[in-house]
């Protein structure tokens, strides 16, 4: 597609990028038939190529407006067009331009403002949430439904996180623990690392590094974001240099956006190429067991029927589509098909919290999906999803790796 971008743009890093982008669409149009948001709504605007075309329109001197805000705001950010796209467009990244420029412009209301900020203060920093979601936990009966509907039950476990740490091990993983996973499902790491030991893995969290800076960066507070991402390579390099194998994720959702550490950190000298190393390192946990052999694991594969949904971040973002189901189904597990696997949940990071509606639509669609063939366990590999499908689900929600444990 041809663009003309205005001088304020065309000469500016992320408006360069955004030129790139948008040439790369042939406005095929291919992606809206596999956009949440198109089908649901039924408005060009509210599909992929539609939000391509009003974010030009905007770097091409149009005065951006509200109807384009909501319009960008309504997009789930689940990249369900990227994997669709003959033409590799880099939707993602438009769409991170497209907003920031369309907000700085159109601003936000007061309340929405006062949200957004109550959040990024919140949510990246475990101290504060956990002392809050406690507390929502302890008087959730007398909580606004807005509020209820997104505490679920703590999941956690007993496992001496300690016991199976061999220091003399060469395979050392640095484990990223996340904000938000490792207060509401502290079980999914203690599990995660349990099972990495016993595969011969020394298995270290580093106390200084923190929130991967998603959430942040989701609501356009890139400063913050930006300061997150710093403190984590700082962080880690200490060990990466001694030679740490990896970095396990064990949310898909924090490891799209530490994988884009590289291209986030390429503006700054003293980051770029450690953030270019690192992102090499980050791992999700089933690009790590393809590579290991499970069989002295031991399994014990119970006789229950499975259902896994697969988060839009691994199966668009780290474009690991049907890589677990594969997985677990090699182990013996039985899983049961799912219709229209590749469609959000409608969990989509902070979205179900301003996009209520569109978001509990897609998340009764999907749940009618999982539970077509009454399964037993529903099993994910997201904080966030999993979150978002046990408030609206009696049967339990785990991450996956707690079959393997
Ligand atoms: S984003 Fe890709 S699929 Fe969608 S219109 Fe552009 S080229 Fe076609
Ligand atoms: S990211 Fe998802 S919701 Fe947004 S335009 Fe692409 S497919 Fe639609």
């Amino acid at each position: 597609m041809q663009t003309n971008l205005t001088e304020q743009f065309r000469n500016t890093p992320s408006g360069q990028k955004a030129d790139k982008i948008l040439r790369s669409c042939v406005h095929c149009g291919f992606c809206t038939a596999t956009c949440p948001t198109y089908q649901l709504l039924g408005d060009e605007l509210d599909g992929p190529r539609g939000r391509i075309y009003q974010i030009k329109q905007v770097l091409e001197g149009q005065q951006p407006t509200a109807r384009i805000q909501k319009h960008l705001d309504q997009c789930l950010m689940c990249r369900s067009c990227e994997t669709t796209c003959p033409s590799g467009v880099k939707f993602g990244q438009l769409l991170e331009i497209g907003r920031t420029v369309v907000e700085d412009s159109v601003g936000r209301n007061h309340l929405s403002a006062f949200l957004r900020s109550l959040l990024n203060q919140l949510l990246p920093y475990p101290g504060r949430y956990k002392a809050l979601y406690s507390l929502g936990l302890k008087f959730k009966p007398l909580l606004p439904i807005t509020i209820r509907k997104h505490l679920i039950p703590v999941q956690d476990c007993d496992v001496d996180e300690t016991a199976g740490n061999d220091l003399s091990s060469e395979k050392t993983l640095l484990m990223h623990e996340g904000c938000v996973q490792s207060v509401v499902t502290p079980e999914t790491n203690k599990l995660a690392r349990k099972l990495f030991q016993r595969l011969g893995y020394q298995v270290k969290s580093i106390k200084e590094s923190g929130c991967c800076g998603a959430v942040s960066d989701h609501l356009l507070k890139h400063s913050d974001a930006l300061e997150m991402m710093k403190r984590n390579v700082d962080a880690w390099w200490p060990s990466v240099e001694a030679g740490a194998e990896g970095i396990l994720v064990n949310a898909s959702g924090c490891g799209v956006m530490l994988n884009e550490y590289a291209e986030k950190l390429a503006g700054l000298p003293d980051y770029a190429e450690k953030a270019k190393i690192i992102a090499s390192l980050v791992k999700d946990p089933v690009e790590l067991l393809s590579n290991e052999d499970l069989g002295k694991l031991d399994i014990q594969v119970p006789d229950l029927k499975i259902a896994f949904h697969a988060p839009c971040t691994l199966q668009h973002g780290l474009k690991q589509q049907g890589v677990v189901e594969n997985l677990l189904r090699k182990l013996g597990f039985k899983l049961v098909e799912v219709t229209d696997s590749h469609l959000c949940c409608g969990s989509a990071g902070t979205y179900s919290v301003f996009q209520p509606e569109i978001s509990s639509t897609l998340r009764s669609n999907k749940l009618k999906a999982l539970t077509k063939e009454n399964p037993d366990i529903i099993v994910t590999a997201n904080i966030g999803c999993q979150m978002h499908l046990q408030s609206g689900l009696d049967k339990p929600v785990r991450h996956w790796i707690s079959l393997l444990v």
